[in-house]
């Protein structure tokens, strides 16, 4: 199924010169959202790994059904303050100032492989993140999926060495 069609371009969201790829199309059709799951679980195919590492918000939405779907666990990475039990952060830069994101220090065993699921690869900044606190406690990285590319901001060259697949590249 061609998921291309169920992306809204959304102008000036959320602030002025923005072009937003809005996915909740793509969620509210039945079709669109399984096939959206099993072309991300196609990607993961002869891959081993133990777990689905996915960020707030929207790496839930695609992460824990690809978890589900491949038997593995998921492991969520959440804004500041949202984790109850002990964590690492990792802060990074964007355009305007800086983000941090956060993970139980339990979440990965040292040695276990995981993948990373998010919806859209922008600049790479958020999953270089996600990408430094899974080596953080010792998890390895066996390949990164995303719904969405922005081809022309380049995210990939933040994650030179590891194997990056989108479904839709723009
Ligand atoms: P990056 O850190 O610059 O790669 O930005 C990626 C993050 O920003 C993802 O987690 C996306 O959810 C969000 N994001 C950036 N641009 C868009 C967009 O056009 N549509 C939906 N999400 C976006």
């Amino acid at each position: 199924m061609n998921l291309y069609s169920l992306i809204r371009d959304v102008k000036d969201f959320p602030t002025e010169g923005i072009l937003f790829k809005d996915i909740t199309p793509l969620l509210q059709d039945r079709e669109g959202l399984r096939a959206s799951i099993d072309q991300i679980a196609e990607k993961l195919e002869g891959v081993e790994f133990d777990l689905v590492v996915g960020p707030e918000s929207r790496g839930f939405i695609f992460g824990v059904p690809t978890a589900y779907k491949l038997g593995k666990g998921f492991v969520p990475v959440r804004k500041p303050g949202k984790l109850p039990y002990e964590h690492i952060s990792e802060t990074y830069a964007l355009e305007y100032g800086t983000s941090t994101i956060e993970m139980h220090i339990d979440a990965i065993k040292p040695g276990q492989k995981v993948v990373i699921v998010d919806d859209l690869l922008a600049t790479g900044g958020t999953t270089r993140a996600m990408v430094n606190l899974i080596e953080k406690v010792g998890g390895e990285v066996a390949k990164i999926v995303f719904v969405i590319e922005l081809d022309s901001l380049n995210g990939r060259s933040v994650l030179e060495g590891y194997e990056v697949e989108s479904l839709l590249h723009y």
